[in-house]
């Protein structure tokens, strides 16, 4: 599943949040979202995932425009899971992952064999399925995002959206979700809030800056003292760590630009 964005613009009310903002996500890569809070990473998302819709630009996956497929038809390409706080769902884990198999039926259509077997899988897969009759409200941040994965695997999309979805989680949490999308080998964009995850996952990355792309390319490329300094407005060390053979980041304290 290949994804091309061409020119997305976006305003709330008169006021522009992202211009002319062009991403090709090719079959098979993870690329990656990154700028600071307020660069416009989860109005992009927003804005493909049909929450919100775009003041211009076209958006097509393999070939076909996206915002001509209804509702559907984009769900069975595209899953999306967003930020851990972001679903305040009173339904069983179970249920949630359900949710998952709803493009592929009509309104009262009860769950087929073949989609209670797609539902247990993908609660095994994520190593839910103890919990699969627990209250979603009941459960950590990071249960709930694996119950999210879970529902966006059951969706058996090609194609995941992913906003920031290890936000609030703690490191473990953060890569074991990150390992499970990534096993999935499905094509996946995603926002990133943390720069070394962001290294550590993807393919390829586009920095943000005031809702426009600053600058593309793979991490080694973007992920440059100059870059984060320009973007972010602190100083960093970046080095190849000898173990994953992936970028480091250090941010250097004390270095702020305040200006
Ligand atoms: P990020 O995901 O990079 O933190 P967002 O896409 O959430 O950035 O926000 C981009 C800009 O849009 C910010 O300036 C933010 O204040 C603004 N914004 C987000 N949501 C709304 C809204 N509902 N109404 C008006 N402005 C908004």
């Amino acid at each position: 599943m290949k994804l091309q964005v061409e020119n997305l613009s976006f305003a709330y009310d008169q006021e522009p949040v992202i211009e002319n903002i062009s991403i090709t996500v090719k079959k098979g890569e993870f690329v990656g979202l990154i700028g600071p809070n307020g660069s416009g990473k989860s109005t992009i998302l927003k804005n493909l995932y049909r929450a919100l819709q775009p003041k211009g630009g076209v958006v097509k996956l393999d070939g076909d425009d996206l915002f001509k497929l209804n509702y559907k038809q984009a769900a069975k390409k595209i899953g999306v899971v967003g930020q851990e706080n972001s679903l305040p769902f009173d339904f069983t884990v179970e249920e949630i992952v359900a949710m998952g198999r709803s493009p592929y039926k009509k309104i009262f259509d009860g769950d087929t064999l073949e989609d209670k077997e797609i539902i247990n899988k993908s609660l095994a897969y994520m190593g839910i399925a103890e919990m699969a009759k627990r209250n979603y409200l009941h459960l950590s941040g990071g249960e709930k995002q694996r119950v999210l994965l879970a529902r966006a695997i059951a969706q058996q999309t090609d194609f995941l959206l992913l906003d920031e979805p290890t936000n609030h989680l703690d490191i473990g949490y953060q890569i074991q979700i990150l390992d499970f999308v990534k096993n999935l080998k499905v094509t996946v964009l995603a926002a990133l809030h943390d720069l070394n995850l962001a290294a550590m996952y993807c393919n390829r990355l586009y920095v943000l800056k005031n809702g426009c792309i600053y600058k593309s390319g793979t991490p080694e490329e973007v992920l440059t003292p100059e870059i984060i300094y320009d973007v972010y407005g602190i100083r960093a060390d970046v080095s190849v760590h000898p173990v994953t053979k992936k970028l480091t980041i250090t941010f250097l304290p004390g270095s702020l630009n305040i200006n």
